[in-house]
């Protein structure tokens, strides 16, 4: 585990910076010349930022650091996606996604090393839950990518244009690092990257989207995944807590709030038999009567020791297109990366589970718990 007590500053919004200044009785105005340099110039180091005076360059040295997790390994696809594991502060790995389409090209971040959600067809919830991932650390991933792939895209200012908090985690499990991270995503000074670009998933964790109401106007998806409760209840647990209507009435709040025709996007994962049969459509026909939404449909992606299958082309066709007849928005996501197990769901990276969940299993499995 690497303890560090100075400053994250990768992880600091342009506020928060001003604030620092101040207290270290400097102008305010040198924030946005301290977060170029963070990143749009990558340095990785206080002497390098020459247009700041010496004294503030050894003071920052003393009190904070540039941290960006460090990468351990790299898988590309034969699709062109890429895939990095990074390593948190925490001594665990996460996962990281580069997707290119044409001239898009969507970074998939984590926002935690595991997840405690456990819904049913996520290898990442298999895993259990080992830490929160810092702001610095998920703003990293970004800056990662962004200097990874840069020579490969010469003549783009900027290779990531999108950015989805569809990795491991459940973002809105970790709000505190969650919040500034996207910010810094969104902020000139930061990546750029327009408030409809950047997009935070969640299982429905209703109180944390009711805190974004008041600090974000980045884009929400939500997993919906069923459309009714029982079924919602046993595929993702977290509804037990928060049902399909506290979920879609907070949401409907969110876009409202948002205002600008902006819509939720609902992710539903197609299981064979499981969510993907007519009626499943028929339900959920009723149930987005009116809300403001875009559907994606994703057909299930496997993983070792899942007893769920992927359906027919010819189900997931004829689901999307009852959708579709109805009159939704609805898009099937093609998977990508899945020889390299990149696509979602798939992300597993190297997890010391503090839960001890795996091992728990095994001894269930075996009898003797
Ligand atoms: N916890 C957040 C973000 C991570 S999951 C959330 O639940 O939204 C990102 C997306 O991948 C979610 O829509 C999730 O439900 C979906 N997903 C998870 N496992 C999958 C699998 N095996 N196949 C296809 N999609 C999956």
């Amino acid at each position: 585990m690497i303890e560090s007590k100075k400053l994250d500053l990768l992880g600091y919004t342009r506020g928060q910076f001003e604030s620092l200044l101040v207290e270290l009785g400097e102008k305010s105005y040198r924030a946005p010349q301290i977060m170029k340099w963070l990143h749009h110039r990558y340095v990785d180091d206080f002497s390098q930022m020459t247009d700041i005076s010496k004294s503030l360059r050894t003071r920052l040295a003393e009190i904070a650091e540039i941290h960006e997790p460090e990468v351990t390994a790299e898988k590309r696809s034969k699709d062109g996606t890429r895939k990095w594991l990074m390593k948190s502060r925490s001594g665990s790995s996460v996962e990281m996604v580069f997707i290119p389409e044409g001239p898009r090209g969507t970074l998939c971040v984590s926002s935690q090393v595991g997840c405690t959600l456990d819904c049913t067809f996520c290898a990442t919830g298999k895993q259990g839950f080992n830490s929160n991932l810092t702001a610095g650390e998920i703003v990293g991933q970004l800056r990662v990518a962004q200097r990874l792939l840069g020579p490969d895209y010469p003549d783009r200012q900027r290779v990531v244009t999108n950015v989805v908090l569809m990795g491991m985690g459940e973002p809105l499990l970790n709000l505190d690092n969650v919040i500034p991270a996207v910010a810094i995503m969104m902020d000139d000074l930061g990546y750029g990257i327009s408030k409809r670009k950047v997009t935070i998933s969640t299982a429905g964790v209703v109180p944390g989207i009711q805190r974004l109401v008041e600090t974000t106007d980045a884009s929400l998806a939500i997993s919906l995944h069923a459309p009714n409760d029982e079924l919602r209840n046993e595929l993702v647990p977290i509804n037990r807590k928060y049902p399909i209507a506290e979920l879609l009435a907070v949401c409907r709040q969110y876009a409202n709030n948002l205002g600008e025709k902006r819509t939720v996007t609902v992710e539903y994962v197609l299981i064979d038999k499981v969510n993907d049969q007519p009626e499943h459509a028929a339900q959920l026909i009723g149930l987005l009567r009116d809300f403001p939404c875009k559907i994606n449909l994703i057909p299930f992606n496997p993983f070792p020791g899942t007893s769920y299958k992927t359906p027919t082309r010819m189900a997931v066709r004829t689901f999307q297109d009852k959708l579709v007849d109805a009159g939704y928005s609805t898009m099937v996501r093609t998977t990508r990366g899945q020889d390299i197990q990149a696509a979602c769901g798939q992300l597993v990276g190297e997890v010391a589970d503090r839960t001890r969940r795996q091992e728990r299993y095994q001894r269930i499995a075996a009898g003797v718990a």
